[in-house]
């Protein structure tokens, strides 16, 4: 998966075959381990909540040169994954994002 491609599935609306690849997936573990499944955004708060999702901080879509670096990416419960899809959404202000689910690839 290079950076060429991630661009390319952006302009066809296709990142879900991001989501899905080897490349993805095996990031994604890194940063659930790294982060000892536990959602990043819970604890800045003190909560502790285990992490199903991997948040990318920057946006595939706006960076996507960002899209497979483990500093751009942390582990996040569903709940705070959806608060900040909410918030991105207010900058955006487009059709509702697929990325949420998406994301659980
Ligand atoms: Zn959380
Ligand atoms: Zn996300």
């Amino acid at each position: 998966m290079d950076l060429k491609l991630i661009k390319q599935l952006i302009l066809e609306d296709k990142l879900v075959r991001f989501y899905q690849s080897k490349a993805w997936r095996s990031l994604r573990i890194n940063v659930l381990e790294r982060d000892n499944y536990e959602c990043q955004e819970c604890k800045r708060q003190g909560r502790v909540s285990p992490a199903q999702n991997v948040h990318h901080i920057k946006e595939v879509k706006k960076h996507p040169e960002l899209a497979l670096v483990e500093d751009n990416c942390e582990g996040i419960c569903i709940k705070c994954h959806n608060k900040e899809h909410e918030r991105l959404e207010k900058y955006i202000r487009k059709k509702k994002p697929k990325f949420i689910s998406e994301e659980r690839w």
